[in-house]
């Protein structure tokens, strides 16, 4: 089993991945610059569980065995609480994407889905996914999750569309199992992966029933082509020295996977045709990825002691205004972690035992994250001061004349070492502007669905009827009494735990 980071980062060596990168193929992903602060993000979840087995790992009943807590099936609440302080922890460590959440909640989800397949249709899909956990918790694998099709026309389903393999779709059927064609976007960590488990995007129809497959396949499999995402100022760490990037050890990654009749093996096959379950798995899986972009409140930390850093250095740290700045980014901060966790801690268990957290509140929690994040990138901004985006480069700063005058004028208070000060000036330039950014902002937005999938969640468990009546009756109008046996989201506000 894969237990450390260097373990995991020799697992990925010498593998046969067909990867592009600026139009080239890259025979090496682990040693390459530009990638490797990706490798060693997700290094850091093999790490931390070793280091902290009691927050990053947990024993699972499946093998006995103590395994990282990105491939634990939620046993308990504390399981799903847990997941939530191990995701901020190493937001904190790494100040990226960790990117394993996604395989984590995939995993999480299909416990309970193939359970209710296998309940409505007597297939068999619950063992076979039991046998993949049991099979991927033994080997210590990072797990993908792809589910982002490329969708081209957003406003016609997958059989509508002018070209079929905008979603990916069967592309043939043989007595050991399906082809599947098509391409999945944004794809997180994907090349760090072992194996990756593919996924319906959105609800699907009758008609559509060729798209509603779902299966794990190993990254290295016949037939995928990986494109490599760009992220700004990614070139930086192609350069000398490890300044101007920020943050020089940790990444996150993302690329298109592109399958061109990809073999899925009967034994790794969850849903084949039940397009009636798509929907289901789709809310399940962001109900949990929803409320696991706490992430981003590690990130936050980050940041935040970034903030408080430049102030110290510019000699301003007591100023009322940069102390009330600080008080409001962690307000946004502690926002965005008190719905995540609480989410987790409202879990109810599902027929087949997993434990899911809250729907309402998960879409709350990822509601903040398309707004609070931005917000205290620009708090960032403002204390940061200009220089952040107009300071020279390291190899200024090395040059034998330029250097000393820079070092002189780049100063802030005294005692402090210029070069710290420019550090932390590129550390918020990476959160706010730069590779990070990706993570911290964008991903923020449109992640686990943009913002309106969130309020059209939001909109459906809001009782409108119930809390009508809640008002009519204390003003004293005319109105129906309302029903105290609590309902869908209310139950669960109510449910007394004993
Ligand atoms: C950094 C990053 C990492 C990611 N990682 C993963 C991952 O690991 N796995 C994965 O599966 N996915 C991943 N995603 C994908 C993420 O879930 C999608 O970005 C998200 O669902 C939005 O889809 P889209 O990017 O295609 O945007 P679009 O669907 O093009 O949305 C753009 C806008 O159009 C609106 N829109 C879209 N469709 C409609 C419609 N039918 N009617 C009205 N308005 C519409 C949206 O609300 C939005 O405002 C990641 C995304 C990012 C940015
Ligand atoms: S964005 Fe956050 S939740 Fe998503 S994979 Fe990265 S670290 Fe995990």
């Amino acid at each position: 089993m894969i237990r450390t980071g260097k373990e995991y980062i020799d697992s990925l060596r010498g593998r046969k991945l067909n990867i592009y990168l600026f139009g080239k193929q890259v025979e090496d992903p682990v040693e390459h610059p530009m990638i490797r602060p990706s490798v060693n993000a997700v290094a850091a979840t093999y790490d931390l569980a070793e280091s902290n087995p009691e927050l990053a790992s947990a024993i699972s009943p499946y093998t006995g065995e103590r395994i990282n807590r990105f491939l634990h099936i939620a046993a308990s609440r504390d399981d799903v609480v847990n997941q939530n302080k191990m995701q901020r922890r190493l937001g904190q460590l790494t100040g990226t994407c960790f990117q394993r959440c996604v395989g984590m909640d995939a995993l999480n989800s299909l416990h309970s889905v193939t359970w209710e397949i296998d309940e409505a249709y007597g297939t068999g899909y619950h063992q076979r996914f039991l046998n993949f956990v049991k099979f991927t918790q033994s080997n210590g694998y990072v797990i993908g999750g792809a589910m982002t099709d490329v969708k081209g026309d957003r406003s016609k389903p997958p059989h509508a569309q002018a070209d079929l393999d905008l979603y990916v779709h069967v592309t043939k059927r043989t007595a050991d199992g399906v082809y599947i064609s098509g391409a999945k976007a944004h794809q997180t960590g994907c090349i760090n992966s072992h194996w990756m488990i593919v996924m319906p995007t959105i609800r699907l129809g009758e008609a559509d029933r060729e798209f509603a497959i779902v299966g794990a396949v190993p990254v290295d499999a016949e037939g995928i082509t990986y494109v490599y995402g760009r992220q700004s100022c990614d070139t930086r760490s192609m350069e000398e020295g490890d300044l101007d990037v920020g943050n020089a050890n940790y990444g996150g990654q993302e690329a298109m996977v592109i399958f061109k009749d990809v073999f899925i093996s009967n034994e790794y096959i969850f849903m084949d045709g039940e397009y009636d379950f798509a929907a289901m798995l789709v809310e399940r899986f962001t109900c949990y990825h929803r409320r696991s972009y706490v992430c981003k409140s590690g990130v936050g930390d980050v940041l935040i002691g970034a903030a408080a850093a430049i102030a110290d250095f510019n000699g301003v740290e007591k100023a009322s205004h940069i102390r009330d700045k600080l008080v409001e980014m962690t307000h946004q901060n502690e926002t965005i972690y008190s719905t995540g966790i609480a989410s987790s801690y409202q879990s109810t268990q599902m027929k087949s035992g997993v434990y899911q957290c809250d729907d309402m509140i998960a879409n709350v929690c990822k509601h903040h994250v398309t707004k609070m994040p931005y917000e205290l990138a620009r708090l960032a901004q403002d204390l940061a001061g200009g220089l952040m985006v107009t300071m020279p480069s390291q190899a200024d700063l090395d040059h034998e004349e330029l250097g000393p005058l820079l070092d002189k004028f780049l100063k802030g208070r005294e005692g402090v070492d210029t070069r710290d000060r420019l550090r932390i000036l590129r550390l918020i330039e990476n959160i706010t502007l730069g590779r990070n950014a990706v993570g911290y902002l964008t991903e923020s937005m449109h992640g686990a669905g943009s913002p309106q999938a969130q309020r059209v969640q939001i909109a459906r468990q809001s009782q409108l009827d119930y809390k009508k009546k809640l008002a009519l009756r204390l003003a004293g109008a005319a109105g129906e009494e309302p029903d105290e046996d609590f309902e869908e989201y209310m139950a669960r506000v109510f449910r007394v735990e004993t």
